[in-house]
C-alpha cells in the first residue's frame, strides 16, 4: 500500500521530468510580439509598473526611470488590450518583432553538429570543444573551476605561451539567455589558438589569456531545453508566487561590491533582475572569485565581461552615477580604442562610459567587484549587438560577423592598455 502511494506519487515526476529535459514541452511564443516603448515621464513609468503586476507581459529590461526604451513580450490574446493601454497613456510604442518564434526557430540549435560560429550551439557542443582544443595544445590549461547548483562544470581554459605575460580575463554567459555571449567569447578563444593574423598571433604570445565561457551552465541548458527567455541561475530562491517556486539569482548582481546600494529592488525574488538576499550567495559565482582570486595579485590586468545588447562598454561604477574610479579617464580612452577598432568591419557603434552613467544605477557586477576588490586595473562589461532590433535574440547568421568587429576591437584596446601602462 505504501509502496503503491509512493509510486503514485513519484509517477507525475517521472513522467514530467524526461519530457522538460529533452525539451518536448518547451515553451513556445508563436505569434508572441515584442514592442519597444519609449517611457517619457514619472506617470508613465508608474503606469508601466502597474502593467507589469497585473498582467502576465514579460520584461526584457530592468525598469529603471523615465526617459528610456523599454522591450516588453505580450502573447496573442493581450495585444490588442495592451496596445489600446498604451495607447490611452499616451506611451509611444511599436512592434519590433512580430511573431516571437519565427524569429527564434531562425537560430535553432542543432545538437549534433561541431563547434563553428555561424550558428548557437547546445553546452555539450561547446564543453567538447573546449576540451579538444585543450587536448591538442600543450599551452591551455584546463581546469573546472567548480560545479552550478545543478552539478554541471564550470570550465576554464588558460592561455600561456610565455613566462612572465600578464593576464586578461574573457567572462561568458552568466546571463542564460544571452547566447551570443559565449558564442563571441569561444570565437576570440578561437581566433587566440588559431588565427592565423600576425597581430592576433602577436596577442596570444604576449599576453596570457583566462577565458571563463560560460559562468551559468544551468541556466543556459535551460534556455535550450524550455524557457529561451530565462537570465537567472536555476536555484531556487526561496519565494514562490502563483506560478509556484520561484527559481535564480542575477549572478551579475550577486558580486560583492557596495551590493545592495542604490538602483535596488532587493524584494521581488521573482523578477528576472533579483540580485540575492546577499552577495556571494551562489554557488557559480563563488567559484568564480575564488579562481580569480587563485591567482597571483597583479597577474590578471583586464576583466571583460560579455553580455547582451546595446553595442556598450561599460565601466565601473555600476553603484554610483556621481562617483568615478580614480583612473576612469584613462579606462574611457581604452574602451574609445576599443570603440574606434570594432567599428571598422562593419559600422557598429559601441557607446562607452560608466554603467552608473550610461545604463542605470545597479550593484553587484563582476566588471565592479574585479576592480573595485580584486584591483584589477581595466574592467568592463562589453553588451554585444544589437541596438535593439532584435535584442536577446540575435539571429545566428549575425555571430561571425560580431566575432570579427569584436576581434577588432580587442587587438584596439589591448594595445591602447599597453600604451596606457596596464600591463606594467
Ligand atoms: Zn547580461
Amino acid at each position: 500500500m505504501r509502496l503503491l502511494f509512493l509510486l503514485l506519487a513519484i509517477l507525475p515526476l517521472a513522467l514530467a521530468a524526461p519530457k522538460s529535459a529533452v525539451g518536448r514541452y518547451a515553451v513556445r511564443y508563436d505569434n508572441f510580439k515584442i514592442y519597444s516603448l519609449f517611457i517619457e515621464n514619472e506617470d508613465q513609468m508608474e503606469e508601466l509598473k502597474k502593467i507589469s503586476q497585473e498582467i502576465s507581459v514579460h520584461f526584457l529590461n530592468e525598469l529603471s526611470g523615465p526617459d528610456n526604451s523599454y522591450n516588453i513580450i505580450v502573447g496573442p490574446l493581450l495585444q490588442k488590450y495592451v496596445e489600446s493601454r498604451l495607447e490611452y497613456l499616451e506611451i509611444v510604442f511599436k512592434v519590433i518583432v512580430d511573431d516571437l518564434q519565427k524569429l527564434l526557430d531562425k537560430s535553432a540549435v542543432d545538437k549534433d553538429t561541431e563547434m563553428e560560429w555561424e550558428s548557437y550551439h547546445t553546452l555539450d557542443t561547446i564543453y567538447d570543444w573546449v576540451d579538444k582544443e585543450c587536448a591538442a595544445h600543450d599551452y591551455l590549461e584546463c581546469k573546472v573551476i567548480g560545479q552550478s547548483y545543478e552539478g554541471r562544470d564550470i570550465k576554464s581554459i588558460r592561455l600561456s605561451k610565455r613566462e612572465g605575460n600578464k593576464a586578461i580575463l574573457l567572462e561568458g554567459n552568466i546571463h542564460a539567455m544571452e547566447w551570443i555571449s559565449s558564442a563571441t567569447v569561444t570565437f576570440l578563444l578561437n581566433q587566440l589558438i588559431n588565427s592565423e593574423d600576425p597581430e592576433m598571433q602577436r596577442l596570444s604570445e604576449e599576453y596570457d589569456w583566462i577565458v571563463v565561457p560560460m559562468v551559468n551552465p544551468d541556466g543556459f541548458v535551460y534556455t535550450h531545453e524550455v524557457e529561451r527567455l530565462w537570465r537567472k541561475n536555476r536555484r531556487p530562491n526561496g519565494a514562490t508566487n502563483s506560478s509556484g517556486l520561484c527559481y535564480g539569482i542575477d549572478m551579475n548582481r550577486n558580486f560583492d561590491y557596495h551590493w545592495g546600494g542604490a538602483g535596488w529592488n532587493i524584494d521581488e525574488p521573482c523578477d528576472h533582475w533579483f540580485g540575492g538576499d546577499e552577495p556571494n550567495t551562489e554557488i557559480e559565482i563563488i567559484a568564480l572569485q575564488s579562481f580569480v582570486s587563485s591567482f597571483d595579485d597583479g597577474y590578471i590586468r583586464s576583466y571583460m565581461a560579455f553580455h547582451a545588447y546595446g553595442q556598450y562598454v561599460l565601466l565601473p561604477y555600476g553603484h554610483s552615477n556621481t562617483e568615478f574610479p580614480p583612473n576612469y579617464e584613462q579606462m574611457k580612452r581604452i574602451a574609445a580604442a576599443f570603440s574606434d577598432a570594432a567599428s571598422e568591419p562593419y559600422g557598429s557603434a559601441f557607446t562607452y562610459g560608466a554603467s552608473g552613467l550610461l545604463n542605470y544605477v545597479v550593484s553587484g557586477a563582476a566588471k565592479d567587484w574585479a576592480y573595485g576588490v580584486k584591483n584589477i586595473p581595466f574592467t568592463c562589461t562589453v553588451e554585444l549587438r544589437d541596438k535593439g532590433t532584435f535584442g536577446f535574440f540575435l539571429p545566428s547568421n549575425q555571430i561571425t560577423e560580431v566575432g570579427v568587429e569584436v576581434t577588432a576591437g580587442l587587438k584596439g584596446l589591448v594595445n591602447k592598455a599597453a600604451e596606457e601602462g596596464i600591463f606594467d
